[in-house]
C-alpha cells in the first residue's frame, strides 16, 4: 500500500504515519516528491486495512499498489530519482558518462585511462577489482589491491568510482572503497547479495540479467530498495538471443519501457552488450537517442594486451569521439523532451 500525504502535511504527520506502519510490524519507506511525500508500506502478505491511516492528520489518500514491485514504481514516486555523489550525478540534467577499464590490471593501466576520462570532463570511472569470469582459469581481478588503485584514481583525478561486488565478502570491501557498487548480470537474481546491497549506504548500479524480463529486472531493484537503499541505477547490458553477430543483443527498447514504469535512472553498457569496439559507438548513439540517462563504457590504453574483454575496449581516440557524439545527441534529446513537457502543459 501507498500512503499519499497532503502537500501541507507536517513532519509530525509523516512521522505519525511511519510509526503506525511500524507498530503494525510493517516497513515504512518515505519518498519525498516535489509537491508531496508518499510513504510506501511493505512487508505485508495480504491486503492492509487502510483505516488507521485515512484518519491520520495530513493523509490525502491510501492507494493499493497492484504491481508486484512497490518502491521502484512511478506510483510511489513520480519524480525521477537522481543519484548524486558530490558533483557527479546520474539521472539529472547532465548526461552521465561512466568510463574506464573492464578490469583493473595495473596502476599504470588504470591511471592512464583515468587521465583521459577526466580530461574529457567525465565524472565517473569504472573498473573491476573482482571479475565474474566464465572460466575459473581466467584473470579474476586484483581484489583489494585493485580497490586501492581505484581509490587512488579518485584522489588523483576526482573521479567517482563504480566497481563490482561479485559476492558478499567483496561487497563489504567495495562498500568501503567505492562510490557506487555494481551488481553484475550474473548476480541480478542473487537475492542474498541484493539484500546485502540494500543494506549498504552507497548507490547500487544493477545490471539487467542477460535473460531477464523487465519485471524481473525491476523486482531485483525492489530487493535492494526494500532494505532501505533507494539509490539504485538500472543498466541495460544486452540479452541472449539467437543473434550471433554480437556478444549479446542490446535491448534498447527496455530503456523507455523502464522509464515509463520506474522513477529510477537507466543507463546503457554498449561494451558488454556488443563485445566489439567497432559496434560500441553506433549502439551508444542509439541508446542516447532513446533517452538513456548515461553510458557505461570500457576503454583501454592497449586493448591488444588486455587481460579481460580487450576486443570491446575503445581506443582513446574512439572514446574522445564517443563522448563528443553522446553529448551532442543528449542535448538534442533534452531539448525535445523539454519541448514535449511544455506541449503537454499547454494542452
Ligand atoms: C562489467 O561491467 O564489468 C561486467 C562484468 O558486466 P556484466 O555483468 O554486464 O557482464
Ligand atoms: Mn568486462
Amino acid at each position: 500500500m501507498l500512503i499519499v500525504m497532503n502537500a501541507d502535511a507536517t513532519d509530525t504527520d509523516i512521522r505519525r504515519v511511519i510509526e503506525t506502519i511500524e507498530s503494525l510490524g510493517f516497513k515504512a519507506h518515505p519518498m519525498p516528491g516535489t509537491n508531496r511525500t508518499a510513504i510506501g508500506l511493505t512487508g505485508n502478505q495480504g491486503a492492509v486495512d487502510p483505516a488507521p491511516f485515512v484518519e491520520s492528520p495530513g493523509v490525502a489518500e491510501c492507494v493499493r499498489v497492484t504491481k508486484p514491485y512497490k518502491l521502484v514504481g512511478r506510483d510511489l514516486k513520480h519524480d525521477k530519482t537522481v543519484i548524486r555523489v558530490g558533483e557527479a550525478e546520474i539521472g539529472g540534467d547532465e548526461f552521465a558518462m561512466i568510463a574506464g577499464v573492464c578490469a583493473v590490471e595495473s596502476r599504470e593501466q588504470a591511471m592512464l585511462t583515468a587521465e583521459i576520462v577526466a580530461k574529457m570532463g567525465c565524472k565517473w570511472f569504472r573498473g573491476g577489482a573482482f571479475k565474474p569470469r566464465t572460466s575459473p582459469y581466467a584473470f579474476q581481478g586484483l581484489a583489494e589491491e585493485g580497490l586501492k588503485i581505484l581509490s587512488d584514481v579518485r584522489d588523483e583525478f576526482g573521479l567517482r568510482i563504480v566497481t563490482e561486488a561479485v559476492d558478499e565478502p567483496a561487497l563489504d570491501l567495495t562498500e568501503k572503497y567505492a562510490d557506487v557498487i555494481q551488481i553484475g548480470t550474473r548476480n541480478m537474481q542473487n537475492f542474498s547479495l541484493l539484500r546485502r546491497a540494500g543494506q549498504a549506504r552507497k548507490p547500487v548500479l544493477l545490471k539487467r540479467g542477460m535473460s531477464s524480463t523487465l519485471e524481473e529486472f525491476l523486482l531485483a531493484a525492489e530487493y535492494i530498495m526494500s532494505e532501505g537503499n533507494y539509490q539504485v541505477i538500472l543498466c541495460e547490458r544486452g540479452v541472449r538471443t539467437f543473434g550471433d553477430h554480437s556478444r549479446f543483443t542490446p535491448d534498447l527498447s527496455v530503456i523507455p519501457a523502464a522509464q515509463r514504469l520506474s522513477h529510477l535512472p537507466i543507463i546503457f553498457d554498449p561494451s558488454h552488450s556488443t563485445g566489439n569496439r567497432e559496434t560500441v559507438i553506433p549502439m551508444a548513439r542509439a541508446a542516447v537517442a532513446v533517452g538513456a540517462d548515461g553510458l557505461l563504457v570500457d576503454v583501454h590504453p592497449y586493448p591488444e594486451r588486455a587481460l579481460c574483454d580487450g576486443p570491446q575496449a575503445l581506443l582513446f581516440d574512439m572514446f574522445r569521439d564517443l563522448v563528443a557524439q553522446a553529448r551532442a545527441i543528449a542535448e538534442i534529446v533534452k531539448q525535445h523532451s523539454d519541448a514535449h513537457s511544455v506541449y503537454s502543459t499547454v494542452k
